[in-house]
């Protein structure tokens, strides 16, 4: 079972986040609730309209972050004082007042992507002298980088959701003459008798739905022969799981079973790119030109993966313009798909994570076109 954070690791990360506060010439951070915020401080803030804020500086004298939270969540915060101080606002108070007395008066404070504008505008009111960037490619960056332990975690959140996925592709789960919705409702509730703590999300897309890569699960019957394309995920012990396999209802036409081909050797190129050092630019490359060689290019419409972690999407993310190189310790979907619009989709997902040696499935299920 893996712990809360240790007060060592806590300090070691905020730490390193104010050497990435001084690079980025800025004087402090501010962070709303979140996975960064969590990453910090091991507090997991709720996520309603009363702010709870990490407010920390560069140098500046002050050594730890101040953890601001209203009043009446006091109560749920852990103290830490080696970790981070701790701040209250009222209900009746301005929480602007409260922070904007935590940061610094003038100078560029890096704020969470997730910070709500609300407070942001607020604080401007208050800090005319503050200008606010966003922290994600700093705090992103720290986060992307995940240790051994945190590796093993992805496998083992990687290894329940392919058991489900086993249940489909055995037939275990009824598809014809079921709705999506019905067949998304049954693998929520068995993400989490395989041993997931939550449901993050569940695509079901049935024939021509299968050609919208984020189709929400709808009324729509399964029928025969057609491609069903199940994309979900779930979360264990704070990591997430999120994996995409198609199957058929009878047997698949040539041209369906001849694009999965591609789709199939696309990925594997993308896998064998995944190398520390090369530009993940290259990993979505290397599937985007066996797809582009097959004549497919035009309905290959995504990224080939994003980072995965404590978040279902986080950095990196693995584009044709994200040059930073491949890293030891980074965790990412590699999902090329083709979608021909109103036909059919067809999309195949694993997690990988990065070893010295290349990329590390954490994702072991058939990745064939299963005939259900
Ligand atoms: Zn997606
Ligand atoms: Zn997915
Ligand atoms: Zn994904």
């Amino acid at each position: 079972m893996r712990g809360p954070a240790t007060d060592e690791v806590l300090i070691r990360r905020w730490h390193q986040v104010q050497d990435r506060i001084d690079a980025a010439d800025a004087v402090g951070i501010l962070l709303g609730g979140g996975a960064d915020l969590k990453y910090l401080t091991d507090y997991e803030a709720m996520p309603l309209e009363r702010i709870t804020a990490l407010v920390g500086r560069a140098t500046a004298g002050i050594e730890l972050p101040t953890l601001i939270v209203p009043e009446l969540e006091e109560a749920r915060v852990r103290p830490r004082p080696s970790v981070y101080a701790v701040r209250t606002w009222g209900d009746t108070t301005d929480s602007a007042t409260t922070i904007a007395s935590a940061l610094p008066r003038r100078g560029r404070i890096m704020v969470s992507d997730n910070l709500w504008a609300l407070h942001v505008l607020g604080l401007q009111r208050h800090a005319p002298n503050l200008e606010f960037v966003p922290i994600s490619e700093a705090i992103g960056g720290l986060r992307s980088i995940k240790n051994s332990e945190e590796r093993d975690a992805l496998a083992i959140v990687g290894a329940l959701a392919d058991k489900v996925v086993a249940q489909i592709q055995h037939g275990e789960i009824p598809l014809l003459g079921r709705t999506e919705a019905e067949i998304a409702n049954d693998i929520a509730d068995r993400l989490i008798a395989v041993g997931h703590d939550t449901v993050e999300f569940v695509i079901v897309a049935s024939g021509p739905n299968s050609a919208s890569p984020h189709h929400d699960p709808g009324l729509r019957t399964v029928r025969p022969g057609e491609v069903v394309l199940f994309d979900f995920g779930g979360r264990f012990e704070g990591f997430c799981s999120d994996t995409t396999r198609c199957v058929h209802t009878g047997p698949a036409s040539a041209e369906v079973l001849a694009a999965y081909e591609v789709l199939a050797t696309a990925q594997e190129a993308a896998v064998q790119a995944a190398q520390p050092g090369r530009p993940l630019a290259e990993v979505d490359l290397a599937a985007r030109r066996v797809i582009n060689a097959a004549g497919y290019g035009d309905y290959f419409i995504h990224r080939v993966g994003h980072g995965i972690g404590a978040e279902i999407h986080e950095h990196p993310y693995v584009t044709e313009l994200n040059t930073a190189p491949v890293q030891v310790g980074h965790a990412f979907s590699i999902e090329p798909g083709i979608y021909i619009p109103d036909e059919w989709g067809i999309r195949l997902e694993d997690i990988v994570v990065i070893e010295a040696d290349g990329a590390r499935h954490c994702n072991h299920s058939n990745r064939a076109l299963v005939e259900v």
